[in-house]
């Protein structure tokens, strides 16, 4: 058995159809697994839908507010109809509004913190009888730097992130004996338009971000591409609750 090889397997991945989320969906799709791409932007969807089928498996484009129940609800049906079985759930989709801690509305905070935490509990109560159906299943949450470290402007971003983790290892305990291994993935600083709109935002945030990380380099998307299909298949098999930094070096980095 090679225990990279998905072939057979349908991964949905939230917020697939550009940045960090296409970067796994790559991954996944190039390890031979169908792959639903899930976002808000239809035109982006079925963009990257079209690129992961060049790869040889087949692919969907699907339009959904993942902080939305009932959105949640009707896509976790729609895939099923359409490709027949969840294998690997991926809940990247994320967002950030930049501020110090005092001047979010209530709304703002609870717009981040939907979109960043709820909507991965909401994705996994949705797939957990699919894939407990199934035998089993991989969940891959997405977290961040922020999911171990604070920024002045990010409050609600890294209560989400710092969230994910923890949310991670509940759900880890609770399905690991449904064959369910639920990690999280704590990417660095990756080139993606999140982070484009961060170093317009944040002075010297750029250069900062160079100095500190030894790889001596930003991310790119596909840095993220081998953890997918690591966490996403049967070379994961034991491996559950954890959280992995896939960054350069930036969290290990003393002075
Ligand atoms: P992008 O802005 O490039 O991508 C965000 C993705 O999320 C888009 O595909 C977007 O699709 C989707 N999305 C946003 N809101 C929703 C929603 N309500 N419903 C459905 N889809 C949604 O950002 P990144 O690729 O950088 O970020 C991806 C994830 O990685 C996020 O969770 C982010 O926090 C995390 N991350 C990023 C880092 C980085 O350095 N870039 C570092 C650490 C973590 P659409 O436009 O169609 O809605």
């Amino acid at each position: 058995m090679n225990p990279f090889d998905l072939t057979g397997r349908v991964a949905v991945v939230t917020g697939g159809n550009g940045g960090i989320g296409l970067g796994m969906a790559r991954g996944l799709a190039a390890a031979g697994a169908a792959v639903a791409v899930v976002g808000r932007n239809a035109d982006k969807n079925k963009n990257a839908a079209a690129e992961l089928k060049t790869l040889g498996v087949e692919s969907a484009a699907f339009e959904a507010d993942v902080a939305r129940e009932d959105a949640v609800e009707r896509l976790v049906a729609d895939v099923r109809e359409r490709f027949g079985r969840v294998d690997v759930l991926v809940n990247n989709a994320g967002i950030n509004i930049r501020k110090a801690p005092q001047d979010y509305s209530l709304a703002e905070w609870r717009e981040v913190i939907d979109v960043n935490l709820t909507s991965a509990f909401l994705l996994c109560r949705a797939v957990y009888p699919l894939m407990k159906a199934q035998g089993g299943g991989k969940i891959i949450n997405i977290g961040s730097m922020m999911s171990i470290f604070g920024a002045s402007f990010a409050g609600p971003y890294a209560s989400s992130k710092g969230g994910i983790v923890q949310f991670t290892r509940a759900t880890a305990s609770a399905w690991a004996r449904d064959n369910i291994q639920v990690n999280a993935v704590l990417p660095g600083w990756i080139d993606t338009d999140l982070t484009r709109r961060a170093r317009s935002q944040v002075p010297a945030l750029h250069d900062a971000i160079l100095a500190r990380t030894p790889a001596g380099r930003w991310g790119v998307a596909d840095d993220l591409s081998g953890i997918a299909v690591f966490l996403g298949g049967p070379a994961s098999d034991f491996v559950t609750g954890t959280a992995i930094p896939v960054d350069g070096g930036y969290s290990i980095q003393g002075v």
